[in-house]
């Protein structure tokens, strides 16, 4: 699925609503060390579904909401929202009758995160799945942290077929055969 646009307010340092055109072809982010280009990265990836804080370099998933400056105190909420092009039709069932995909994840410290697909609220699962079976995932190999170069080098066979299996986009059935099993 062709991503669209990226528009973020109160994620990370991101603070007022910023919105990112994504076109065709290579995008590259460039600015000076601490702007916020790894925020960039970081927002696409929650917005798919990640769940794991570590993953957003945090201790809690709350610790992606704007924390304050000395000059701009600290935001009660984060929100991402990730607009897809869907005219190919790659969306699950319920969710493939539109042109255009916007898939949105909001984080309040209270009340933890909260997902919609075009308004409508879904599970976190949902989400999940539309980007696992795209290969587009919020774990996909397709999204490389800083640093993760060498970790892969450095990982176990495990956990390096594992990066492999979901290049080669089955990801989204092991997590369906994982969830079957615990049924
Ligand atoms: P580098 O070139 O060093 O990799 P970068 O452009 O990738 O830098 P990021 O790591 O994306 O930079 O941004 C880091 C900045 O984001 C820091 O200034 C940090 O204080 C800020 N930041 C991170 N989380 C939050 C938050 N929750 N609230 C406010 N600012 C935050
Ligand atoms: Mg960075």
């Amino acid at each position: 699925m062709q991503f669209d646009r990226l528009r973020l307010s109160g994620f990370k340092s991101f603070v007022d609503p910023t919105e990112l055109v994504i076109r065709d072809g290579l995008t590259g982010v460039v600015g000076p060390n601490g702007c916020g280009k790894s925020n960039l990265l970081e927002a696409l990836r929650w917005v798919m579904g990640e769940s794991r804080p570590t993953a957003m370099r945090g201790e809690g998933m709350e610790d992606v909401i704007f924390a304050g400056t000395t000059r701009r105190p600290a935001k009660g909420q984060a929100e991402v929202t990730l607009a897809l092009d869907n005219r190919a039709r790659r969306a699950p069932v319920g969710f493939n009758d539109t042109d255009a995909l916007e898939v949105t994840r909001r984080i309040t410290r209270e009340a933890g995160s909260a997902y919609r697909i075009n308004g409508r609220e879904v599970r976190a699962r949902d989400v999940q799945m539309l980007f696992a079976d795209a290969s587009t995932g919020a774990q996909s190999p397709a999204l490389v942290r800083q640093g993760q170069i060498s970790e892969l080098i450095n990982a176990r066979p495990k956990a390096r077929r594992r990066v492999l299996e979901d290049a080669a986009g089955i990801g989204g059935l092991y997590q369906r055969r994982h969830e079957a099993e615990l049924r």
